[in-house]
């Protein structure tokens, strides 16, 4: 009797985690946690409305804090069975405004104030701050932002001990806030001795990302790079673009990071905030380029900090970013800080799928419209949702590549319902996910720091190998799973791509199995 074929995989799939995850998703939810979410329980009802990643935000809190939080993460993501992404925010040249006399000064339109050197001072017209060479590196006509850019200052005088400013934009300014100087190149490093330290305790905590913030170019990704490496730590390095400098730089900055973020925060108050919408599409554009995840942030669904219910126009910037090709939407103080964490969890979810839905819908109307007339798709191929990238992503070979794209345009055509990558590092899952394939993703691996950073990257679900080292065993898990969960039903197709020891260095082999 002829034997099963059964060449072994590379890599070899061993158990590593319990149960998989119920629920396959596509756009992918970073939370922020803060005092609203920070119990165990909290968390745990975040994962269960949808959350894929925390992020654990430096600039706030201490790293025992944040310790804590990792440590409820990790409990909650074992008792779900569920991967959980942990993103470490490090706060980097962020400059602050330092104590203001009774906590605020109200900044009167017209009025005076001056940035003075030092730490403190009793004067409510005179500022300092986190920045010592401030003084130094401010021009006459600069802006100066502050309060998240509502107001502004310009600098009509400048002395060695002092620069001068005019307020044209008033309001009510707090003891720490922000402060953003658009256009003006500062000489401050990269990361500060704080940066270092929380990227080594990132490091010995076993962080799946770790982003710089106020990124400028690319030989700061590498350096941030460099650090998580040498102290062991695979972390993916996530590049916050937040500056005008970083999108003069944009290119090499994207090559350079595994993951970009879309910091809409700073980055609307470092450019004019009426060109931030075309700004995200470029940014995003280029991440499709390079093969790179990318999240959008910051005030997705502001209003529901205090509100049950967003407004149109967030429900509406959520979903535009999603058609826009973001992989991940994150929520900043609507979870951090907001009255409700999870209805927004919730709500986030709920947009997603119901974009998601209507576009798979219309994506396939449209090709099959263009194939019944004989007419080849604008896309690359016909399950394609965007263009082809440019460049492959650091680590992924190019038979991986061809593989996938060819394993895709198969499962499009046989409507499979599973695509299964089996993933080591997690490229060739980010391959896949890049080319927002419409059957549903399962990345299995061996690897719990690979599954975890699969929890970013767009329509892949992370499942966790059973003990098997042959396709069989792998078909077999997955198939299991697949029933049990109700994603797979007798007779259903199911799209396998994996490596095979022939020593072409990529994944070179795609199945088709019949339930
Ligand atoms: C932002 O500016 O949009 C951002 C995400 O950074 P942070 O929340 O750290 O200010």
């Amino acid at each position: 009797m002829q034997k099963p074929y059964s060449p072994r995989l590379q890599p070899a799939i061993v158990q590593l985690l319990g149960e998989p995850i119920a629920q396959i998703a596509r756009t992918k939810i970073v939370a922020t946690i803060g005092p609203a979410c920070r119990e165990e329980s909290d968390l745990r009802g975040l994962v269960e409305a949808g959350v894929d990643v925390f992020r654990l935000n430096m600039a706030h809190g201490s790293v025992s804090e944040h310790q804590e939080s990792l440590d409820r993460i990790r409990r909650v993501s074992n008792a779900l069975a569920r991967p959980v992404g942990v993103l470490v925010d490090l706060a980097g040249p962020k400059i602050r405004l330092g104590e203001l006399p009774n906590g605020a000064v109200e900044c009167r339109m017209g009025g005076e104030i001056r940035f003075i050197r030092g730490t403190q001072t009793d004067r409510p017209e005179e500022f300092v701050t986190s920045y010592s060479a401030l003084i130094d590196e401010l021009s006459v006509g600069d802006s100066v932002m502050l309060v998240d850019g509502t107001v502004s200052l310009v600098v009509e005088e400048r002395t060695a001990d002092w620069a001068r400013c005019r307020v044209v934009q008033p309001g009510l300014v707090r003891s720490r806030q922000g402060v953003n100087l658009p256009g003006v190149k500062l000489s401050a490093a990269a990361m500060s001795q704080a940066d270092w330290q929380h990227a080594e305790w990132a490091a010995s905590a076993g962080a799946d990302f770790v982003s710089l913030s106020f990124v400028r170019s690319a030989v700061e990704v590498k350096l941030l790079k460099e650090l998580l490496r040498t102290r062991g730590s695979l972390a993916r390095v996530v590049a916050k673009i937040e500056k005008r400098e970083a999108l003069d730089n944009l290119e090499d900055i994207v090559e350079a990071a595994d993951v970009v973020m879309v910091a809409r925060g700073d980055l609307g108050v470092e450019i004019d905030v009426a060109s931030m919408p075309m700004v995200q599409k470029r940014i995003i554009r280029v991440c499709q380029r390079y093969q790179k995840p990318v999240i959008v942030a910051t005030q997705m669904l502001d209003s529901m900090q205090h509100s049950r219910r967003p407004t149109r126009a967030e429900t509406t910037d959520v979903a535009n970013a999603i058609l826009d090709g973001a992989d991940a939407c994150m929520l900043s103080g609507e979870t951090a800080i907001g009255k409700h964490p999870r209805l927004v969890v919730e709500m986030m979810r709920r947009i997603a799928s119901a974009t998601e839905e209507q576009y798979v819908e219309d994506r396939t109307a449209y090709v099959n419209n263009q194939l019944s007339q004989g007419r080849t798709p604008s896309t690359h191929s016909v399950q394609d949702f965007l263009p082809a990238p440019d460049f492959l992503v650091e680590g992924l070979h190019p038979i991986t590549q061809a593989v996938v794209d060819g394993a895709s345009r198969i499962a499009a055509d046989l409507n499979a319902k599973l695509f299964v990558v089996a993933s080591r590092s997690g490229v060739t899952a980010i391959a896949r996910s890049k080319r927002r394939g419409a059957v549903p993703t399962i990345g299995i691996s061996d690897n719990p720091a690979t599954l975890q950073q699969m929890t970013l990257y767009w329509g892949v679900t992370p499942l966790a190998a059973v003990a098997s080292t042959d396709i069989n065993g792998l078909l077999e898990q997955v198939t299991a799973w697949g029933l049990r969960e109700g994603k797979l039903a007798r007779g259903d197709r199911i799209l396998l791509v994996a490596g095979i020891g022939f020593g072409t260095g990529g994944h070179n082999m795609a199945l088709v199995h019949e339930v």
